[in-house]
């Protein structure tokens, strides 16, 4: 079958031939043949070489999304089949069986499977569908995970901001199999935790902070903690786990505090303090009210999300560094996250000086912190690495 080509501008085919995976609009002089959005394209060089074949959808910036380097390799149902099976089995080998069962199986492009996220959470798999070519094979893909994984069920979360970006609305709902429970009990590194696969945030739970919380307890025993940005309160759980003294839990949604509640009873530990509230401001009345913690952990959402908002996103990570480190006790620990992509692991160290400088501490880097090794990092796609972290001893 001869594809629809994608004829690259002049000057535009390096990305391709270094196996970064997307086409932007603006890389492309034309398309030859007649095609569908959604369907295999192949991808040209201005000097009519052939580079690389992925999927089209002209309503995106990202026009082609690359799937092979490999001429002789069609996208069929073995092709979806084989990748499937790589990133499965590459999970298999991590062996996180003894220390969780809820982690990501595929992690999109940075598993060569553009647009495609799947998180396992005990017998339930939560998909997410981001991009047209993966919607038009979802029912495949399903089948596929379903015969791979024999999973109870495989429910879809597909109700993110950046499938408008490529013309879907949002999709919700169970794919195959059994509804999942209200509340699907997962575990990690012995801790259990309630996730609302339907409501909650992301596909239900920030698996990438696993081995983060884990790391972050082993300077939390005695200490009283300040968990901003709390979520459902893992970090509070751990943080109990490892002997904490106290454990203040802060997030602006009181679902989340309460499913924290849940889970911190869950793991028997009684109930924490609870603050609802906007951590820019919460962080000033506790400073305020002459509050003292011998630790804070900042892990905000995400704040930028495009290159203009970079500065905003900047001034916002540094206030609650400054806030946080006001509150800290002489010798005692910060531990600071980032999750914007646009913000490096460079400027964010330079963000956290710049509000050590402003509340005039001296502040040492203990560990640097990034991502779970079923988060992976593809080389040849460095815009899948997101999340970083400091654990900080401020003086
Ligand atoms: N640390 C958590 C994940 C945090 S996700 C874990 O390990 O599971 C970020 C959280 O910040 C979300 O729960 C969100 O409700 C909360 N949030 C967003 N903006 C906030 C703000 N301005 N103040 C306090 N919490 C906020």
């Amino acid at each position: 079958m001869v594809l629809a080509r994608v004829i690259l501008k002049p000057g535009h085919d390096r990305p391709v031939r270094r196996h970064h995976p997307w086409i932007f609009s603006g890389a492309i002089a034309r398309i030859e043949g007649s095609v569908e959005d959604g369907d295999i394209v192949d991808v040209w060089s201005a000097e009519r070489e052939w580079l690389a074949r992925g999927y089209l959808n002209r309503r995106s910036q990202i026009v082609v999304r690359l799937l092979t380097w490999d001429a002789e390799e069609r996208i069929d149902d073995a092709f979806w089949a084989r990748r499937l099976e790589r990133a499965l089995a590459a999970r298999a080998r991590l062996g996180l069986a003894s220390v969780t069962d809820a982690y990501r199986l595929v992690f999109a492009e940075s598993d060569w499977i553009p647009g495609l996220v799947i998180d396992r959470y005990g017998d339930f798999l939560v998909v997410q569908s981001l991009t047209l070519g993966i919607e038009r094979r979802k029912e495949l893909l399903v089948r596929l995970l379903a015969e791979r994984c024999r999973p109870a069920g495989i429910y879809e979360r597909s109700d993110i901001d950046v499938r408008e970006k490529e013309g879907l609305p949002p999709s919700e709902g169970l794919l195959w199999g059994t509804e999942p429970p209200d509340r699907i009990v997962i575990h990690e590194y012995g801790h259990r935790f309630r996730v609302d696969v339907r409501h909650g945030q992301k596909t239900g739970f920030y698996l990438d902070q696993r081995e983060n919380r884990r790391r972050a307890a082993a300077y939390l025993a005695g200490a009283r903690v300040l968990n901003a940005f709390s979520y459902t309160g893992a970090f509070a759980v751990y943080a109990l786990a490892a002997s904490a003294r106290h454990v203040v839990n802060l997030d602006t949604s009181a679902d989340a505090l309460a499913e924290a509640e849940a889970n911190l009873a869950l793991n028997g530990f009684s109930a924490a303090e609870q603050l609802e509230g906007d951590a820019f401001r919460v962080l000033r009345h506790l400073r305020a009210a002459g509050r003292r913690f011998d630790a804070v952990i900042l892990d905000p959402p995400k704040f930028a999300f495009a290159q203009a908002h970079l500065e905003r996103a900047s001034r916002g990570y540094k206030d609650i560094n400054l806030q946080a480190l006001h509150l800290i006790e002489s010798g005692g620990v910060l531990v600071t996250f980032s999750c914007s992509g646009l913000v490096s692991p460079d400027l964010f160290q330079k963000i956290v000086f710049a509000a050590a400088e402003d509340a005039r501490r001296e502040v040492q880097i203990l560990e640097r912190l990034g991502h779970p090794a079923d988060h992976p990092i593809r080389l040849s796609f460095p815009e899948g690495e997101y999340l970083k972290g400091l654990i900080c001893r401020v003086w």
